[in-house]
């Protein structure tokens, strides 16, 4: 026996007749021994709805007290699918409860729209699986401590469900969704892209740009530092598949040491499209010089990526970093107006059509020459690298958008991703 938490996204809860089939699902895992936790998300669509209906009274005003009416009433589509999911369960003869988070209590900070989890009490939660029952929590929502309903950011329900999975000690917690898994890129690129069966928190976190789509990137965080065996998995699979079979589905995000050997030295090949480059030519090459660059690109709340400084010649040096492709047009006004006055740096240039790609995998700890493989893939293909990154599991280059596919493509294929691997 096993304590088990499910998290259901808004498509698996989007009807009567799907949250029917979620309990379906729920009961045959409680039937086989598991004591069970389930986290929903709003029905489909209904989190928007209830933002939408306060911005038709409140288009732009971002003050504290509307964001925290803005809590107040998103939070109320997941407390609609808890209760419905209850209902459901009971229906299918399972005894069955369900919380908001300021019942449970899921203790957060007041950063309304934006809350972090802080402590979970886990005394209630306990006493119902002691007695037989399975509990349903609200996603995506807890309560600070002046008792103001908070919610976690768009997504949270997987944050919440791993925070609740840790704070139980459960064995593992399966997100449900309406992707199968992690891919090794994805497969609207690359046709022959594969799911991956694990995968650590390390490398998903790296892989965020594919990641992100599967998952809220804040949850795999979370759950890396409580560990926490996390399991991506369809929630199209027909509720009655057998439940070893199911168990053993999607990809298991997991720790370094369970992530299977079989596994290729790079796990995957990840993009973002979203930054731009920007270049300072000819800035005197002394000490202090990236501070007083990057120092009023921080202060601007602007986040800066890949940072290269190049060799100097006549105590002249080139600076080149890459920023969201949102903030380029900030950034390059800033430097202009602010910066290169100060640094007597020669000129300012970006370059908004830029993409960065990445080889992930934490057997390049141990494996040399990874790099160099992918940049004669690259060079193979014809294609100029602009910038290179490294860390201990990734490799990054940012060079032309309009290479990106070739590029992923040239990738996937040179580091053996093609092919099946190996069970
Ligand atoms: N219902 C919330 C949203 O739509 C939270 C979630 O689904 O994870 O963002
Ligand atoms: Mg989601």
């Amino acid at each position: 026996m096993a304590l088990i938490v499910h998290k259901y996204g808004g498509t698996s809860m989007g009807s009567t007749e799907r949250i029917r089939n979620v309990a379906k699902r729920v009961a045959k895992w409680a039937r086989a021994g598991h004591q069970m936790v389930v986290v929903p998300s709003a029905m489909s669509g209904e989190t928007n709805r209830l933002l939408g209906l306060a911005k038709e009274l409140a288009p732009s005003s971002t003050t504290p007290e509307l964001q925290r009416e803005l809590d107040m009433i998103a939070a109320t589509g997941e407390q609609v699918s808890v209760g419905l999911l209850a209902i459901a369960l009971q229906g299918e003869g399972m005894p069955a409860v369900s919380y908001t988070g300021w019942q449970v209590p899921i203790d957060t900070d007041s950063a309304f729209t934006k809350a972090r989890i802080q402590r979970i009490d886990d005394q209630r939660v306990r006493a119902d699986l002691a007695a037989g029952k399975v509990v349903i929590i609200t996603g995506f929502q807890g309560v600070d401590a002046e008792r103001n309903i908070t919610t976690l950011g768009r997504g949270g329900s997987d944050t919440s469900a791993v925070a609740v999975a840790a704070a139980l000690k459960a064995d593992e917690c399966l997100i449900y969704t309406d992707v199968d898994g992690v891919y090794t890129t994805d497969p609207r690129i690359v046709e022959q892209a594969r799911r991956l069966h694990t995968i650590s928190f390390e490398e998903m976190l790296e892989m965020a740009s594919l990641g992100s789509k599967v998952l809220q990137i804040r949850s795999v965080e979370f759950a890396g530092k409580y560990r926490v065996p996390l399991r991506v998995l369809s929630s199209f699979t027909p509720w009655d598949i057998p439940i070893e079979e199911e168990a053993s589905s999607g990809t298991l995000i997991t720790f370094e040491e369970d992530v299977k050997m079989e596994q290729a030295v790079v796990s995957g090949i990840a993009f973002n499209r979203d930054e731009a480059k920007i270049s300072l030519l000819g800035v005197p090459d002394r000490p202090g010089i990236a501070f007083s660059i990057l120092g009023p690109v921080a202060e601007a709340n602007i986040d800066v990526d890949v940072i290269i400084q190049n060799v100097s010649h006549d105590g002249k040096t080139d600076f080149s970093f890459t920023v969201h492709r949102n903030d380029y047009a900030r950034t390059i006004e800033l430097l202009k107006s602010s910066v290169v006055p100060k640094t007597g740096a020669a000129e300012v240039s970006g370059d908004p059509k830029i993409c960065k790609v990445s080889i992930v995998g934490i057997g390049m700890r141990s494996h040399v020459g990874v790099a160099s493989r992918m940049f004669q893939a690259l060079s193979d293909e014809g294609i100029n690298i602009q910038m290179i990154t490294t860390s201990e599991i990734k490799t990054s280059v940012v060079i032309d958008e309009k290479y990106m596919e070739l590029a992923v493509r040239a990738l996937h294929k040179a580091f053996d991703l093609d092919q099946p691997a190996a069970v």
